[in-house]
């Protein structure tokens, strides 16, 4: 019963010609029964949004603010992307974690801002490689997912997402395989539940690292795997839109 959610992030990519590109094969192609979001670099959500506009297709942002105006030079915040038409924010991703050193209370916050604004965020978890070998991965997953649940209280994910990111299999080439991504979305619901089975069970849990058209089925056939968090496959139309129809 919960609908499968494809997002794709574009990371520092893409241009105003992909912007029309895309907008225009997803119009056309339509994939059903799935929801479909695109979260391009900022400077492209308003032509992304009027490209999109009435398609049903979903606009999100990469990143917000942690806070709400004020001096804070380069940054973005929710209320902005609001008015430009975005749904969702990815929160703690893992890029934003490593490269600009976003810690668990920083994405707490920016959580707990998305969510005031009214945007939907798009939480990111995931261990490294060397969390994976010590056979980590669990705690610290479950450690990140619980930063943000102590900080909003667990009814906060009635209106969020959650998508569990292999650190090691973003951009890598190497994807968790379907039963390693649905043990970990297993452990992650679980501790969900514990706080509240109600909201475990609606819960939409994506996954990302890798995924492309010829991996996704089998990983959105897991039953705790709602769909997928897409990087480089979400700049190819026919990829993405192919990734789309296997969830
Ligand atoms: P890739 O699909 O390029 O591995 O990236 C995954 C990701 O980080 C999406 O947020």
């Amino acid at each position: 019963t919960r609908t499968p959610l494809v997002a794709g992030n574009w990371k520092m990519n893409g241009s105003l010609a992909l912007v029309r590109e895309l907008a225009g094969a997803l119009r056309d192609a339509k994939p059903e029964g799935v929801e479909v979001a695109l979260c391009p670099p900022y400077p492209y959500l308003p032509a992304l949004g009027e490209a999109l506009a009435g398609s049903g297709l979903a606009l999100g942002a990469q990143n917000l603010a942690d806070h709400a105006d004020g001096a804070f030079t380069g940054e973005v915040s929710a209320e902005m992307l609001l008015e430009f038409g975005c749904r969702f924010a990815i929160v703690g991703h893992s890029e934003r974690r490593e490269l600009y050193g976003e810690d668990d209370d920083q994405v707490a916050s920016k959580f707990l801002r998305a969510r005031e604004a009214g945007l939907t965020p798009i939480l990111c978890v995931g261990e490294t490689l060397r969390q994976r070998e010590a056979e980590e991965t669990d705690q610290v997953v479950v450690r990140q997912l619980m930063a943000v649940v102590e900080a909003a209280g667990v009814e906060a994910l009635e209106r969020a997402v959650l998508a569990y990111e292999p650190v090691w299999a973003i951009g890598t080439g190497l994807t968790a395989t379907p039963e390693q991504a649905q043990a970990v979305h297993a452990g992650l619901r679980a501790a969900v539940a514990d706080r509240d089975a109600d909201i475990a069970g609606r819960l939409r849990i994506l996954y990302g690292g890798s995924v492309k058209a010829d991996n996704a089925a089998p990983l959105f056939a897991q039953p705790d795997i709602d769909g997928g968090l897409i990087g480089g496959a979400s700049l190819k139309a026919e990829e993405f839109i192919a990734i789309c129809r296997a969830a």
